[in-house]
């Protein structure tokens, strides 16, 4: 089976644990310094704080913004569900606009017709890798004075026109989860250019406490530990490596998928950086899902539907006082049609053979 995602740490992450064990000190510390360093210095951004995983990294952002009851944000509803559930947690109401089939991100236009006056933060995710199309949501964000938190949990360096993602507005939000790009495990860390952000950020996630037993701001215990931070700092540093394969392999499949009647690929736009977290195909209109993926299945090969839902379609949203859902056509079809092939670092050559061949032989 080729496996849609699958996590390989070798001997140099073993030993950067290893050495941690040995230190003594394993809860936040030193390691977890020198990632937030790290971090901060691969997106370009002038602060990098830690935290425990990538939705609490939202929540922190979002806390940061001083909503009052009644105070929306504006995100996408194609996403992982913990976007939504981030919101909610910092106490926003939450609307949703819809998105573009060409990046799966916020669509510009939907969003001006979403902002009111209640709208405090305008938070964007760059889903599969590619950045979502952030002049013009830039732009509406600073036109109506709302605040940009960027979801940007699985693109880990991606850019637009130049500039990394999650470097902005006022924060952005990264996850180190076990199926990223990069992995802790579980884990966190939320990128902002504002010294005082920063500082609230240390604060919240460290039961809102400046120094011993002063306790300055309602808190958290958001940390993350050294023993999670050594296990991605051999990865940070490889990180260029992985980011060609994948986007070799991008290419790869692209090349060898071309031509096939009513498929969409997946595509870099133009003064983007895409870091392929996922390469995501929609299906034509009338193919069964189930089959297609049953069928790759069968040829060994694993696949993904994310996301097979807008994130509002749950019994959990659907009478939630704070859930505000519009129309959000693009988003609906999309969730019907979208599948994601394997793209991961790990795979060879003839890999891209067997799943071309796979998805194919599915639409035969
Ligand atoms: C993974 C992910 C998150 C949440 O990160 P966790 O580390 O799993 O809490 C948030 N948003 C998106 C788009 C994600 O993919």
């Amino acid at each position: 089976m080729i496996p849609i995602s699958t996590v390989r740490l070798g001997q140099e992450v073993e030993e950067s644990v290893l050495s941690v064990i040995r230190s003594g000190i394993i809860a936040q510390g030193p390691v977890v310094a020198r990632f937030e360093e790290e971090f901060a210095s691969l997106t370009g951004a002038r602060h990098a704080v830690a935290v425990n995983n990538g939705t609490t990294a939202l929540v922190a952002a979002l806390q940061t913004q001083n909503l009052e009851p009644g105070d929306e944000v504006v995100t996408s509803p194609f996403t992982f569900i913990a976007t939504i559930n981030a919101a909610l947690e910092a106490g926003a109401t939450v609307r949703f606009a819809d998105v573009l089939e060409a990046d799966f991100g916020l669509d510009p236009q939907a969003v001006d017709a979403q902002i009111t006056d209640r709208t405090k933060v305008l938070m964007p995710v760059h889903l599969y890798g590619q950045s979502a199309d952030m002049a013009p949501l830039a732009a509406t964000a600073s036109l109506h004075g709302v605040a940009i938190i960027e979801d940007a949990a699985q693109a880990h360096g991606a850019t637009y026109s130049g500039q990394c993602v999650g470097t902005f507005g006022a924060a952005g939000c990264f996850s180190f989860y076990a199926t990223k790009n990069l992995t802790t495990g579980e884990g966190g860390i939320i990128t902002t250019n504002d010294d005082e952000i920063a500082t609230t950020l240390r604060l919240l996630r460290n039961q809102g406490m400046r120094e011993r037993y002063n306790y300055v701001l309602p808190g958290h215990n958001y940390r993350l530990t050294d023993l999670q931070a050594a296990v991605v700092l051999p990865q940070l540093a490889e990180y260029d490596q992985q980011l060609a394969c994948r986007r070799r392999n991008a290419e790869g499949l692209s090349k060898r998928l071309k031509g096939l009647e009513g498929v969409t690929l997946p595509t870099q736009l133009p003064g983007r950086k895409h870091v392929w977290h996922q390469y995501t195909i929609l299906l034509p209109d009338g193919v069964d899902r189930d089959s297609f993926i049953a069928s790759l299945t069968q040829s060994d090969v694993g696949s993904g539907i994310y996301y097979p839902k807008p994130v509002y379609d749950y019994a959990a949203y659907r009478e939630h006082p704070r859930v505000l859902v519009g129309s959000n056509p693009v988003a609906e079809s999309i969730a019907k049609r979208c599948v994601s092939l394997p793209v991961h670092q790990y795979l060879e050559e003839h890999d891209l053979d067997i799943i071309a061949e796979a998805v194919r032989g599915a639409l035969r």
